[in-house]
């Protein structure tokens, strides 16, 4: 049985308006999110991913623009577009926090040094709900021990210098759950941590996505963090989605060379010793400067004529699996 996505994007273009020219972010970019699921959104930096998540939390500001698009967000019975929203208006204000919520890679980008966590995560509760103040913190300190801080009443008291990473990230993440959004943005959430911290919040965010239904966007540059948390996976590169699908589709039968070029640099025990890395050359180009034809061509081992004068579509390659590359499809 098919749910209504909870969060419906079509067709996005975020482009930056410069000295320097035009940057391309996000280039038709459409993809959506069932209550409950997980999209992983991978890519290296500069594919457009974190440009996509603001322009989800209606954060796009001069010299950026959402030229083209929807972002069509199921809110109170009715669904908003979020890219025809005031980004400082009042509306945007009220589903921020209450209805989608962000954590960062870098904790104290959310997290202010100078107060203590739990009068951050009460003020982000008084913010959007109408309860005073000793039940706020109450309910900050069931926050705190809901996402694994031993003696949630003493890290209540504490500054954010006092915590570790890990803690400083748990924290953040108890803020963003503060109103029970019903989507969580989380950009490289895990990337500062090292290996053992790094599961145990991916086993948290799972744990937090069944226990209060929401659907997560999940943004990554490693395609193996993807593995154990997402249900769909889109690959983004200069700005384009140039693999979507459901992540066990993805892992075991990648159609386009960029998803194939990531997977050749995961690490795997099972292949020590007896398979090398593999990493994909040359860098992804400045979006002021995007390749004629299709993005990835002057990296792709595979790349042919048509391919430097022809831009892919995304096309289905099986059932709700799609890629953009002429490997897979016979050019028009
Ligand atoms: Fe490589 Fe051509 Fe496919 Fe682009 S369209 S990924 S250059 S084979």
């Amino acid at each position: 049985m098919s749910v209504d996505p909870l969060i419906e994007v079509k067709d996005l273009k975020v482009h930056f308006h410069t000295e320097d020219g035009v940057a391309r972010a996000v280039d038709g970019v459409g993809f959506s999110i069932a209550p409950e699921r997980t999209l992983g959104v991978v890519g290296e930096s500069g594919c457009g991913k974190s440009v996509t998540a603001r322009a989800v939390m209606g954060l796009i500001e001069a010299p950026g623009k959402i030229e083209q698009g929807e972002i069509l967000l199921r809110h109170n019975g009715r669904t908003v577009d979020i890219a025809k929203l005031d980004p400082r208006g009042a509306e945007i204000r009220g589903i921020r926090g209450t209805e989608i919520a962000m954590i960062f890679q870098e904790p104290m980008t959310s997290l202010n040094p100078v107060f203590r966590i739990g009068d951050q995560i009460v003020e982000a509760i008084l913010l959007h709900e109408k309860i005073g103040r000793a039940a706020a913190r109450e309910r900050a300190v069931e926050l705190l021990a809901a996402v694994g801080i031993p003696l949630p009443r003493q890290r209540f008291e504490q500054f954010p210098h006092q915590l570790s990473g890990g803690m400083r990230q748990r924290a953040m993440i108890a803020m963003a759950m503060s109103c029970n959004p019903k989507l969580l943005i989380a950009d490289e959430p895990t990337t500062a941590l090292d290996v053992t911290i790094q599961a145990q919040v991916m086993d948290l965010m799972n744990a937090l996505r069944r226990d209060f239904n929401t659907a997560i966007m999940f943004i990554t540059h490693d395609l193996g963090v993807i593995a154990g948390m997402a249900d769909d996976v889109v690959v983004m590169y200069l700005g384009r989605i140039v693999e979507s699908g459901p992540v066990r589709e993805i892992f075991r039968n990648p159609k386009h060379p960029y998803t194939q070029g990531l997977m050749g640099s995961i690490p795997s025990l099972a292949d020590w010793g007896v398979r090398r890395l593999t990493a994909i050359d040359g860098v992804v180009p400045s979006p002021f400067a995007v390749p004629q034809g299709c993005g990835f061509a002057p990296r792709c081992p595979h790349a042919m004529e048509i391919c430097r004068t022809r831009s892919p579509d995304l096309a289905e390659v099986a059932p709700g699996h799609a890629a953009a590359c002429f490997l897979n499809q016979v050019p028009t």
